[in-house]
């Protein structure tokens, strides 16, 4: 059987406010409180559309290569529901933002997926709905917010696919700084369609998957469906084409509504508001706005900085990772002594802490600072360990930290000498069997002489000193 996977995604645009009023786009906020009568739906209200919305989506348009819209058109799609307020949501259709676009996908398995984008939109999102108990409440604070919905061609194949585009897309649109993307918070949804079929026949009868909250329902809500439909063609049953939920307390779909039920929304222009039609200024600034995207860092960090894909992996899941990382490269720092601790240690006190690098004490500079200190062998390892952990319980510079705890390593060939001369009056008999080659007691002594130098002495040249002196006694 061969499956087809198209998803329509919503992402809220990170704007000030709301897309056709001057109300707070924000999440959290005191019910009804973000409302005036535009997003209300008072008659005789007229919307005026958000320059900063415009913008952000003709960025996602043109970094998803969609043919951009040289005039675009806002559109009235009509149905009656509670937390619409005007009975019909202001959105496009005809003349949408972009259409005809693709993304490449990194999919499980290391193969690169052309998947293509049918369109992306503007649009308003509802208010929300409060069920408790026998009442239902709403909420407008998120009626009008500026949403982009991505719809893409069926070109994907099971939920794990899905799974790595939604998690990619996020990425991307993180990049762009155009959406917070959470599915946890609703900044990010998706629906899900699928179909089945014998092999060659070309698409099955659809049914769509709502209530998706979270990348890895999706992935379940389709492995499931996919197995539900194979099961009644196998048994010579038809797919009804359908609207269904995920119940994810039951791990299976269910039906919502079929499509006997369909709306039809009756489009017409929206006559409140003049198409949009971006000029040359406009399309300059959305170029500029366009960045790296993360499948091409990777293949550059891999590349100029010769570090491993799972190094460049860690680096690029998030933009800020990837550049402070590159901020500590400038500093002067080798590329993989910088992933390898930024992975490693400074992952780990992240953890510790519950912080993460964007709001840790340990900046840019500071973790360049520490490794200069590393490579000039004014530190040694162990010590620059402990040096991070101070840094991340202060908040201050590591080399202040280093030089008020006396943590320098200890270089100067007199002080060294000086603790080796020590030690060895200390354990006359003990450099007597070294000089007779007992290596275990060569071991101990240079501990002791660390222990000394409060683990604070060079150990090259420590060793370099001590055979010195090794061999200017005599036996
Ligand atoms: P509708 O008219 O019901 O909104 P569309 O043709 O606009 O349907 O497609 C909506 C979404 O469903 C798109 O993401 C598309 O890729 C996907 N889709 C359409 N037909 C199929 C199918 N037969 N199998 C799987 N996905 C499909
Ligand atoms: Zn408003
Ligand atoms: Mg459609």
């Amino acid at each position: 059987m061969e499956s087809f996977i198209g998803l329509e995604i919503h992402i809220h645009l990170a704007t000030e406010t709301k897309l056709f009023c001057g109300c707070r786009a924000r999440f959290g906020d005191e019910p009804n409180t973000n409302v005036c009568p535009v997003c209300l739906g008072y008659p005789g209200t007229l919307p005026v559309a958000n320059q900063q919305a415009l913008f952000l989506g003709y960025v996602v348009a043109r970094a998803l290569n969609c043919e951009l819209s040289p005039r675009t058109v806002f559109e009235r799609k009509n149905y009656f529901y509670p937390d619409l307020p005007k009975n019909y949501q202001i959105s496009q259709y005809e003349h949408p933002i972009g259409r005809n676009g693709f993304i490449m996908v990194p999919l499980p398995g290391g193969e690169v997926r052309k998947v293509r984008i049918h369109d992306a939109h503007l649009e308003e999102d509802a208010g929300k709905m409060i069920h408790a108990g026998d009442m239902s409440l709403i909420d407008y604070n998120r009626a009008g917010y500026p949403l982009m919905e991505i719809v893409t061609e069926p070109d994907l194949k099971t939920g794990e696919e899905a799974e790595a585009f939604l998690i990619h897309f996020q990425r991307v649109i993180r990049y762009l700084k155009v959406s917070d993307g959470n599915m946890e918070e609703g900044s990010m949804r998706c629906d899900a369609n699928v179909s089945v079929n014998f092999p060659g026949k070309g698409l099955g009868t659809k049914v769509e998957i709502k209530n998706l909250n979270s990348s890895r329902f999706v992935k379940k809500a389709l492995n499931f469906e996919i197995q539900r439909q194979i099961g009644v063609l196998k048994q010579g049953g038809t797919i009804r084409q359908e609207t269904r939920l995920w119940n994810e307390n039951r791990d299976l779909t269910e039906v919502m509504r079929t499509k006997e039920m369909a709306n039809d929304y009756r489009y017409f222009p929206e006559p409140d508001m003049p198409p949009f039609e971006p000029d040359p200024v406009f399309l300059e600034k959305v170029e500029k706005a366009q960045t790296e995207l993360p499948d091409r860092k990777k293949a550059r960090f891999v590349n100029d900085y010769r570090i491993s894909e799972e190094s460049a992996e860690f680096l690029i899941a998030s933009r800020y990772v990837a550049d402070y990382f590159e901020e500590v490269v400038q500093i002067g720092i080798e590329p993989a002594l910088v992933a390898s601790w930024l992975s490693g240690d400074v992952q780990k006190l992240l953890n510790r802490h519950g912080l993460t690098l964007d709001t840790s004490p340990m900046s840019a500079r500071r973790l360049g600072q520490l490794l200069r200190l590393l490579n000039e062998e004014r530190i040694h390892g162990k010590i620059a360990k402990k040096l991070a952990e101070l840094v991340f319980e202060e908040d201050r510079d590591p080399e202040i930290i280093m030089r008020e705890k006396g943590l320098e390593q200890i270089v100067d060939f007199d002080v060294l000498r000086g603790f080796i001369k020590n030690v060895a009056d200390e354990y006359p008999a003990v450099i007597h069997s070294i000089k007779n080659g007992d290596e275990r007691q060569r071991g101990f002594l240079i501990g002791k002489i660390m222990e000394k130098s409060q683990g604070r002495a060079h150990p090259q040249k420590l060793q370099k000193l001590f055979d010195d002196f090794l061999s200017e006694v005599t036996a």
